[in-house]
């Protein structure tokens, strides 16, 4: 086992206090075709870690909109088939592939979509790996987490603090430091106005509670039931998404419209209005991610006079997740989520597709 004593500058994971026996065989959800139903299989054999990798027991895995898109086959580029997907991870190590230096068995560690880049690139060596053309994504190039025991790469893993649980780190390694990154984005100043579309929803829930952490004023943007909710997240005003006076409501709130914008949807609607309420030289950030040929309506004029930036953001890197977690490790912001077991999967991709499920869902891989 590696000498971590004179490691220097490197963030440690907190460790597991009751490490489980590796058994001989697994629980995994596997799917054999696109569009196929997945079928839980109860003894696959369990992956064993190569050269840089880590085997890492999956405790709790998160489950994604994009697992369903994994899965289906919808978007223009696919999935390996056969596939596990999932790649909201949170488990421990427990065996470690050859080379492998900084991280040990019992070590609490976080998977997430990013499963490898190459570190070569122009886009990995000036820090944005998350537009790596050689990158690897977990549940999509690569077996993923819904499964009990995953390898992944060592050097991709990132860190669980001691304060954040297997459910809370599950959801954050995807959604929380998806909004995190679209924040830092926007590029929204501490005082200064965000607009959060969705903002009572999965991705949106964790996105005001970030902005609020960061010193943003925020808006929320949802359905009129979510009214409550988004105030008790911390929205310092709430609008329903159908109020037909939302833009002017926006412009007085704000006295001039808001600095930036974080929209997750894949209608068009909402764009268009976007660049309505921005403030000159404002920023859209868009994290949706909906099938091929699906555009972003916007005014010309509009962007070119007021000098607006739409702009996607995708994930995050591993520092993003670093900070993303040490949020909720200060307790700032508090996933609101569900927890099921892995041999429920089916089930609750099918609420997925139907629109049924609001908050965040995380498997338990023993159940
Ligand atoms: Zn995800
Ligand atoms: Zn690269």
């Amino acid at each position: 086992m590696a000498d971590r004593t004179n490691l220097q500058s490197i963030i440690l994971p907190s460790r597991e206090q009751n490490p489980a026996k590796v058994p001989k065989t697994q629980r995994a959800a596997v799917a054999s075709a696109h569009g196929n139903a997945l079928e839980i299989r109860s003894s696959e054999p369990i992956p064993q870690p190569r050269a840089n990798d880590v085997l890492v027991h999956i405790v709790r895995t998160g489950v994604c909109h994009t697992d369903l898109h994994a899965l289906s086959g919808d978007w223009e580029v696919k999935s390996k088939m056969p596939l596990i997907a999932g790649h909201e991870g949170a488990g421990y190590v427990v065996a470690v592939g050859d080379g492998v230096e900084v991280l040990r068995e019992g070590d609490r560690v976080g998977v997430k979509w990013l499963g490898d880049t190459c570190g070569a690139c122009e886009y990995c060596l000036t820090g944005r790996e998350t537009v790596c053309p050689n990158q690897k994504r977990t549940g999509f190039d690569v077996d993923g987490t819904f499964q009990e025991y995953a390898v992944v790469k060592a050097a991709h893993v990132v860190p669980i603090p001691e304060k954040v649980s297997y459910e809370q780190a599950a959801s954050i390694l995807c959604a929380g430091v998806t909004t995190y990154k679209g924040l830092k984005e926007s590029e929204v100043k501490p005082g200064q106005w965000v607009i959060i579309s969705g903002a009572g929803g999965g991705l949106g829930h964790l996105a005001v509670q970030y902005a609020k952490a960061m010193g943003m004023r925020v808006i929320g943007i949802d359905a009129a039931a979510k009214s409550d909710i988004c105030h008790k997240l911390g929205c310092d005003a709430f609008f329903d998404f159908k109020d037909k006076n939302i833009v002017k409501s926006i412009l007085e709130t704000t006295s001039g419209g808001a600095h930036g914008a974080l929209l997750a949807v894949a209608t068009p609607e909402p764009y268009q209005q976007a660049t309505s309420y921005l403030r000159p030289w404002g920023t859209l950030v868009t994290l949706g991610l909906p099938k091929r040929g699906s555009i972003i309506p916007a005014d010309i004029f509009t962007v070119v006079m007021q000098r607006l930036t739409i702009r996607g953001s995708i994930v995050g890197t591993r520092t993003d997740a670093i900070e993303a977690l040490d949020f909720a490790a200060r307790g700032l912001v508090k996933v609101h989520l569900e927890t099921k077991g892995l041999s429920e999967i089916k089930d609750v991709l099918k609420e997925m597709e139907e629109g049924k499920i609001s908050g965040r869902i995380v498997l338990d891989t023993s159940k």
